[in-house]
């Protein structure tokens, strides 16, 4: 396809100008029918939407930070998390975002925050105790997948023991559930957190 001057009596471009008249100009005797239902085209779209989106998240397109650990939880879109979040209490909706993002008072965060106490090391896991595997950082990832400290925590929240199904089904309430379990709230401490939270007493 290439660009040429209008009304230049360029062939080819004065044809095409005749040809749009001649067929403006004409009465349209068939009716134009869609060959496929309004509801039908709507699925289409919205299905095509959804894989666009959810290629440019994992692709990172768009966005300046590489978010491994947020998208370690969510691999792909998952709208029924969005609806749930938005009638979760806000307390609640911090820590799940929290740990997710990873932004919280973690080993591997607050290393790289640079808000760690110099005499705790963040490879030891302050739940378990040991170091965590493969030279990692005390994490989200090490509490939810093999720390051997939040296996009651783990199994009453999400149902499973299973790494994959954990991450692939999580929903808000299983989350919530282990966000609450004995032993994780240390961090949402504030003290030891970077993101810091609006106090009620201030809205
Ligand atoms: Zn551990």
């Amino acid at each position: 396809m290439k660009w040429v001057k209008s009304h230049s009596e360029i062939k080819g471009n004065d044809t095409a100008d005749m040809l749009a008249k001649d067929g403006a100009n004409q009465r349209c005797e068939k009716e134009i029918k869609l060959e496929y239902p309004k509801a039908f085209l709507k699925e289409i779209l919205w299905k095509n939407t959804k894989k666009e989106w959810s290629e440019e998240w994992k692709s990172g397109k768009h966005t300046k930070f590489k978010m491994e650990d947020t998208k370690y939880w969510l691999p792909n879109l998952r709208l029924d998390l969005a609806k749930k979040l938005e009638k979760t209490e806000r307390t609640e909706v911090s820590k799940i975002i929290g740990l997710i993002t990873g932004h919280c008072a973690i080993g591997k965060h607050l290393e790289r925050a640079k808000l760690l106490d110099e005499e705790r090391n963040p490879r030891i896991c302050r739940l378990c105790n040991k170091e965590v595997e493969d030279k990692g950082m005390e994490s989200i990832k090490h509490w939810i997948e093999n720390c051997n400290s939040t296996i009651p925590a783990r199994f009453k929240s999400f149902g499973t023991m299973s790494s994959a199904k954990i991450r692939e089904k999580w929903t808000i309430s299983k989350m919530k559930n282990f966000c609450n379990s004995q032993g994780i709230d240390i961090i949402f401490r504030k003290d030891k957190c970077e993101v810091e939270e609006e106090t009620d007493e201030e809205d």
